[in-house]
């Protein structure tokens, strides 16, 4: 049975590739993510988001480089909030996960 992730509103990953079971992008989506800073803001609770997201991915895809499950759950969902946000991301957490 697949795993529900509420927080990501109806943007669910399929799998075994992991694209959105919705719009047939890669997931996390960008409507993904934005249903994930809806529910969780921008600050600590969306780094564990998404740390549950990459932990996820890795499992499922097994076969992906790091680099490319980094930029997929974090470097591409932090853009997409980059791009929501008024202000640059500052909190220090965020350049640990990313850099
Ligand atoms: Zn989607």
């Amino acid at each position: 049975m697949e795993k529900q992730h509420p927080a990501y509103g109806v943007h669910q990953p399929t799998w075994p590739d992991a694209t959105c079971g919705t719009c047939g992008e890669e997931w996390p989506c960008e409507p993904a993510v934005g249903a994930l800073v809806a529910e969780h803001g921008t600050g600590l609770l969306l780094s564990a988001a998404l740390w549950r997201t990459f932990d996820e991915l890795a499992r499922m895809l097994p076969g992906r480089s790091f680099s490319e499950l980094r930029w997929r759950c974090f470097g591409q969902p932090l853009a997409h909030v980059a791009d929501r946000l008024e202000e640059p991301l500052s909190c220090n957490h965020w350049s640990e996960v990313t850099a």
